[in-house]
């Protein structure tokens, strides 16, 4: 399998081959088609699997396919992430494939100062990675717009829960537009996190790898 099949805009096929994506992994295989229909995805997979690209491409996808200049300063996409590692490698991920587009990202996490972060987001933001906490203070100070946020991604879900930002988490999905497409990402799946996926996920496409 190719990445021609799944139809991407130009500046994101040139930009697979400018990475050295030439095919497509078995995650990225079985749970593109899905996203890039607008389907919600459930998906069980670890790192190093290429979990990241899985979704990143329908964001930036969809983003190519809309007038960015209609939505100049406003969150577009966000992806919540457990720790500042992690959320720094998606922002890469977005930085790298998002090449040859003109799209706004930021990272926004805690355990540095707020102002570049503030500043970040009054300057305008497309693409957001963040960490729950931090964002939600970002939010709670009025500094973040997440009114506009037609995705959702939850990126290794059992960590952010091991890491007890569950609640955290709950208020920044309560105050995200109802309609949205989200996509909920976990190694493992005890049954609490079943349970809240099956809360923040509308008929999802299953992936299990
Ligand atoms: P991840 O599981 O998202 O952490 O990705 C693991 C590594 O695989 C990262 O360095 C990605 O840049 C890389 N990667 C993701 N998708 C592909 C692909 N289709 N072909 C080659 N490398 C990839």
């Amino acid at each position: 399998q190719t990445f021609e099949a799944f139809g991407f805009a130009e500046p994101l096929s040139r930009a697979l081959t400018q990475c050295g994506y030439v095919a497509p992994t078995p995650i990225q295989v079985q749970a593109l088609p899905p996203q890039l229909e607008g389907r919600d995805l459930l998906g069980m997979a670890e790192t190093g699997s290429g979990k990241t690209a899985t979704f990143v491409l329908p964001i930036l996808q969809k983003i190519a396919s809309q007038s960015i200049e209609s939505a100049p300063k406003q969150v577009l996409a966000l992806v919540l992430a457990p720790t500042r590692e992690l959320a720094i490698q998606i922002d890469q991920e977005v930085a790298s494939l998002a090449r040859n587009m003109r799209i706004r990202r930021a990272v926004v996490l805690g355990g540095v100062s707020k102002g570049p972060q503030i500043n970040a987001l009054k300057r305008g933001v497309h693409v957001l990675v963040a960490t729950p906490g931090r964002l939600l203070d970002l939010v709670n100070m009025r500094t973040c717009d997440l009114s506009r946020v037609d995705t959702l991604v939850l990126d290794e879900a059992d960590r952010m829960f091991d890491m007890g930002f569950i609640r955290d988490i709950k208020k920044i999905v309560a105050l995200l537009p109802a309609v949205r497409r989200t996509a909920l990402f976990s190694a493992t799946m005890p049954a609490e996190i079943k349970k809240f996926a099956y809360e923040v996920l509308k008929d999802p496409y299953r992936v299990d790898l």
